[in-house]
């Protein structure tokens, strides 16, 4: 199938309350504008540089997200484009992001990225320290936290799938009450089928929309 068959595919699949994220690291700026004449406007990425470099290619109508691990010292380069930074993993990047977004007059869309997974290699933070960080957040006026972010270990056990993201969508029900949240960004290629029953709102989807990456990211 093509871009423009996938999409569509996925756009029927996902209906119109959970947003597609089209995940378009490592691909070339032509398999973006098939997506782009199919009608995505959202495309992640997980490299600063290689976003602002197709940001400055493409279409200006177009929702960059930055889904991957953040270096500090690019954020600047990011700070006048980016829609929304998915993988907040750290107290730092939000310290960065803040500085950055206040530079240049704008307040940036992001989410927390917690640990639900069993792996120890993935970033994020742990549940059990969300509740007091949320409670720091108005340090950071130039940030606006809208939700979190998490991935599940990768497995092909659904019933682990499923339990970690049902973990971060009951922590998200708290906070979306409390703070009026509005953003839980869970599910890629192999698992976005649980993450909706989980009460994703965005999914972040690229291989299963552009074909495999040609090399591992
Ligand atoms: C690469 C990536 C995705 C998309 O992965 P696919 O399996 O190709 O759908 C989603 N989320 C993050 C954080 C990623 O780095």
């Amino acid at each position: 199938m093509s871009i423009a068959d996938n999409i569509k595919k996925h756009r029927e699949i996902l209906g119109e309350k959970v947003e597609l994220v089209a995940v378009s690291k490592t691909k070339p700026v032509e398999a973006l504008e098939e997506a782009y004449a199919a009608g995505q406007r959202i495309f992640g990425e997980n490299k600063i540089q290689e976003m602002v470099s197709k940001w400055e290619q493409l279409p200006k109508d177009i929702e960059w997200h930055m889904i991957g691990h953040v270096q500090t010292n690019k954020i600047k380069y990011m700070a006048p484009m980016v829609a929304m930074v998915h993988g907040v993993d750290r107290e730092k990047v939000l310290k960065e992001l803040n500085k950055q977004a206040a530079k240049c007059d704008r307040v940036i869309d992001c989410l927390l990225q917690v640990h639900i997974a069993q792996e120890e290699t993935k970033f994020g933070f742990d549940p059990a320290e969300v509740d007091e960080l949320v409670g720091r957040l108005q340090a950071y006026p130039n940030v606006r936290v809208r939700g979190f972010m998490g991935m599940a270990t990768n497995t092909d056990e659904e019933t682990v799938v499923e339990q970690e993201f049902a973990s971060l969508n009951e922590l998200f029900r708290k906070f979306k009450a409390e703070k009026d949240w509005d953003v839980l960004s869970m599910g890629m290629s192999g698992d976005y089928q649980i993450a909706i029953k989980q009460g994703s709102t965005h999914v972040r989807i690229g291989s299963a929309i552009f074909g495999a990456r040609n090399y591992p990211i």
